[in-house]
Parts: structure tokens; sequence; C-alpha cells
């Protein structure tokens, strides 16, 4: 039989062509592109081969205009999904295009677009699972430290306080400042919580978020808990460079009011959760200290945040982390979402002519899989992904280089084999099949799952993952066929019973565009993503 062969009159291919070959390095005439006519004849082949060709065409395009040279990216933002894991992207990749109606697997989160991207080797100095306090040091110093300590160097100084002062190091952030750039900080975990601390604190404990949390010995020795260190960074910034005179991070919101509050009802918020929400035993309203210091404006809830027009601004929005995106309309003040959050910081900040260095934390994908519910721990990623948009929209990649990675991953596994479409959230239903397939013990299984953790649990349409934590620890085999597994309060199964769910130790990725995008290409110890933004940014000098 003789094989038929069609041209594609694709334009795609031809521009391929033309962008791939360096005219001195050309030895022979370039050979038309041929297509199999098994290919040419049948729509769907088609439409894979030349989506295909034009992604290619896309990468050369992206690879031709890319700006290489130090210093070119005037802003900079970072993007963490704490936790955010590659089977959590994909697996969030398919919710998201599920909830607009598809079936969910060509559909391409607002990162996926992103045209570099590379994999981050997460491990901390002296741990193979790491935690986001070591690898958010790692990405905004650019040095591997230690699990649990937050922007330090030397490996054998947690909980020691006076050795950590000796061996600080300036954060991205920081440099950022001291360039004359404005900088923000958002997250929807607690602003002193160790991805966002990363960026401003220096601590031998991440867990030192209030001076109520520290060790007598650590604060005689003169250790500063981290929301005051959020406050006293103009100081630590003049006391680095004489010549610094501005107010320190310009925007900053998040949730943990707790640690900025005493402990007293007195200085409740009007949403507080607890009796007494402030945790401070030493009687300062950080609050208070912090607009004083800055002439800035203090918010607390939606309606404070829409009346914002200018810098510096505080954005406390909760006691503790703000709500799970699912569950943020139950709050009865009102919380932003990361995507407005995101949009608000990037018009307050970008008036500045000599740029702005923003990161941007998604810190609840980290615990709703903490707390085995796959239903939050996707939602907070779409959220991410809408955010990331929204950068995109107000910023120019000619300027501007933006970074999506994760801290972690997780232990969440995709797997099975459902058929095209299946609902990510249900049990597996094979290729050609209308009912669930039962394993070898009888049971139906999903298609997300854990290698550890609290295991089967339902609580129906609760959509705070937190509320999962008294619902006992089921590990195992628990599921069957009359739980709807795709509802908010559900319970993923896991293997291994733990309080909590663990960490991931495989890599993560990370997706790039705009000025020094190039870099991210390759396998990158996790380090190397500050050496990044410092390369494009001029962070440390041209
Ligand atoms: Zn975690």
């Amino acid at each position: 039989m003789r094989l038929l062969f069609g041209l594609l009159a694709a334009t795609a291919l031809t521009a391929c062509t033309q962008a791939t070959v360096n005219s001195t390095e050309i030895t022979e005439p370039v050979k038309a592109a041929v297509v199999p006519a098994a290919i040419t004849s049948n729509a769907s082949a088609s439409t894979w081969y030349n989506t295909g060709a034009s992604d290619i065409a896309a990468a050369n395009a992206a690879m031709a205009s890319i700006n290489t040279k130090r210093g070119s990216a005037k802003n900079i933002i970072l993007f963490v999904g704490d936790g955010m894991g590659v089977s959590t992207v994909s697996a969030a990749r398919i919710r998201d295009g599920q909830i607009k109606g598809g079936q969910g697997e060509e559909n391409q989160l607002s990162f996926d677009k992103f045209p570099f991207t590379g994999l981050s080797k997460t491990y901390n100095v002296d741990a193979q699972t790491p935690d986001s306090a070591g690898t958010m040091t790692a990405m905004m110093t650019g040095v591997k430290t230690n699990i649990g300590v937050i922007g330090i160097s030397r490996p054998e100084t947690r909980n020691d306080c006076a050795a950590a002062k000796a061996v600080e190091i300036p954060s991205a952030l920081q440099h950022a400042e001291l360039m004359g750039k404005m900088t923000g900080i958002i997250s929807t975990a607690r602003i002193t919580h160790a991805t966002p601390a990363a960026t401003y604190a220096h601590s031998a404990n991440r867990g030192w978020e209030d001076i109520s949390d520290m060790p007598k010995a650590a604060i005689e020795a003169g250790c500063i808990d981290i929301a005051a260190q959020f406050v006293n960074l103009p100081d630590r910034l003049k006391a680095a460079d004489a010549s610094y005179d501005d107010i320190g991070i310009d925007v900053a919101f998040g949730g943990g009011r707790r640690h900025f509050l005493p402990k007293d009802a007195a200085f409740n918020s009007s949403d507080a959760d607890s009796d007494i929400e402030g945790d401070r035993t030493d009687g300062r309203d950080l609050t208070k200290e912090w607009v004083e210091k800055t002439g800035g404006q203090y918010v607390m809830d939606q309606a404070g945040f829409d009346t914002i027009t200018t810098t510096p601004v505080l954005g406390l929005f909760s006691e503790s982390h703000m709500r799970y995106d699912s569950d943020r309309s139950k709050d009865n003040r009102g919380e932003p979402s990361l995507a407005q959050m995101t949009a608000k910081a990037i018009d307050l900040l970008d008036d500045n002519e000599n740029g702005f260095f923003l990161m941007v934390e998604a810190g609840r994908i980290d615990h709703g899989h903490h707390a085995g519910n796959a239903y939050n721990a996707l939602q907070d990623t779409i959220s991410l992904s809408e955010a990331v948009d929204a950068a995109r929209q107000a910023t120019s990649d000619k300027d501007t280089l933006i970074i999506v990675t994760a801290d972690h991953s997780h232990v969440m596994t995709f797997a099975g084999y459902p058929k095209r479409g299946n609902p990510i959230l249900g049990p597996v239903v094979g290729v050609g099949k209308d009912t669930p397939n039962l394993a070898d013990d009888g049971k139906p299984y999903t298609t997300l799952s854990y290698a550890n953790g609290r295991g089967f649990g339902d609580l129906g349409d609760s959509t705070d993952a937190d509320a999962l934590y008294d619902v006992d620890i089921n590990a195992g085999r628990q599921l069957t066929l009359d739980v709807d597994t795709t509802k908010p309060g559900f319970r993923q199964e896991a293997l291994v019973p733990l309080n909590s769910e663990t960490h991931g130790g495989e890599d993560v990725a990370i997706y790039a565009s705009g000025p020094g995008a190039h870099l991210v290409s390759g396998v990158h110890e996790q380090n190397v993503i500050f050496h990044i933004m410092n390369h494009a940014g001029g962070l440390t000098g041209e």
C-alpha cells in the first residue's frame, strides 16, 4: 500500500520553520513541512497536530523576544501557591475547566500559558521533605537553610536567638526597598506566617509570630517577634543603609490580626472569632503603632478595602488565616479575594518610576491538603490562577517578571483510569462506563487520594476545611457508593493515619513570563529563584 501525504496549510507550521532556522546554519534547502494524510483527513488529529505546531511557534517567538539583560525587569511579582505540587495544578486545571462547563483536561490555568517553566528542588539543608519557612527563605534570600527558620542562613541556629542574629540574610524584598522600589506582600494566611514572614523577617523559629510565642531566653537575648519585625522594618533598613528614608512595605494584605493586638478584649475587632482576639502579652497594639509610624491606612474588612486609594496600607482581614476561597462569602465583614487584593496592590504600586516588588501567596492550598480536603486545595489554586491573571492584565511582559511557583508539594495523588471528563473530585468511572469502578475490595475509589493524613470524612456542604479536624481519623478504605465525594466537606481516603496530611518531597514547577523568564528552564535548586529575580531586577546592583 502506498502511503499518502498531504501538505498542511496551517500558517503556524510555516511560521515555526522560519523562526527556528538561523540563516547562517542552513546547509541544505529546508524541506516543505509534510503531514500524513491520516492526520489531515481527521478533524481531531488535525486539531491536536496544528495546536501543537502553534505551541512551538509561540515558544520560538517567546524565546526570540525575551529580554535577557540584567536589570531589565522594572517590576517583579512572585506568586507562591503554598503546597501547590504538580498533581494539585493538574487537578485544579481540570476542576476549573469542569466548573466552566468543559470536560476539564483541555483547560489552561492562567500560568499554564506562561512561556517558560522549570522545576524546583525543594529540600531544606537538613530535611528531605521541607517546610514553608526553609523553602521561602531559599526563594527570598538565595540561600538554602534549615527547616523551620526564617531569613537566616546557618543550619545550627534553630531557636538560638543570638546565633541567628549574626546570620540574618537580606531578602529580595529588602533589596527592592533599598533600591527605591515600592513593595507589597499579600497572603491568604496570616502575614506573620512562614511564607510572607520570609519576605521581611529573620527568626530562629517560624513560630515566633508574636511575643507570647517566644521563650523568655529569646526575648532576653534581644530577638523580636515576627509581627513586631513587620513594624520595625524601616528601622532595620535604615540600619543597613543610612540613606534609606522610606516606610518599609507599602502594601500588605492578609490575615493574622491576633499577632498585632494586645491580649485584651477591649482591642477586639468587630469580627473577632475568639473572646479575646489579640495574643500579644506586651500590651502593644501594632496596628496603631504601624499607622503612627507610617502615616498609612489600616483596614480590617471588605468595606475598608474598598476605600483604599493610596499607600501605605495594611489590611488584616481575619483574626488568624483568611478564609478558604469557597468559604469567603460566609465572613460577616467580608474578605477580598486574592485576585482583588492582587489587582489593588498593583494599582497602588505601579506609579513608581523605580518599579515594584510584590509577593502574593495563596496560603490555604496547603491548609486544605493538610486537612485531607482536596476540594478547598483545588479551589484555592483556582483562586491563585485568577490572581495571576489579574496581574498579567495589569502589567506588561516587557517590564514585569512574573514567577509562579510552590514552596513544596503534598501527598495528594491523581490516579486510576477515569474516563475523559470524569469529575475530578468524583469516584473513578472507567472509559466506556457509567458507574464507578469497584476495587478488589468491592468498594469505589476516588481519582484523588492521599498517601497519609486523616483519611475518609464527610461533612457534606461544609466549606471550611478546618472543621474537618473535628472528624475522627479514618485511614484506609472507607468509601461507599452512597457518598457524594464532590461535596466541599468531603475528606479523601488516606493510607497512613496521621493527625495532619504531610508535605510531599518531589520537585514543584516554576512558571515565568517577562524579562529574565528564560532563566526558568531546567531543574533548579529552589534558592536559584532568588538569583533569577536578582538578575532580572538587578536587586543587588547592576
Ligand atoms: Zn504545610
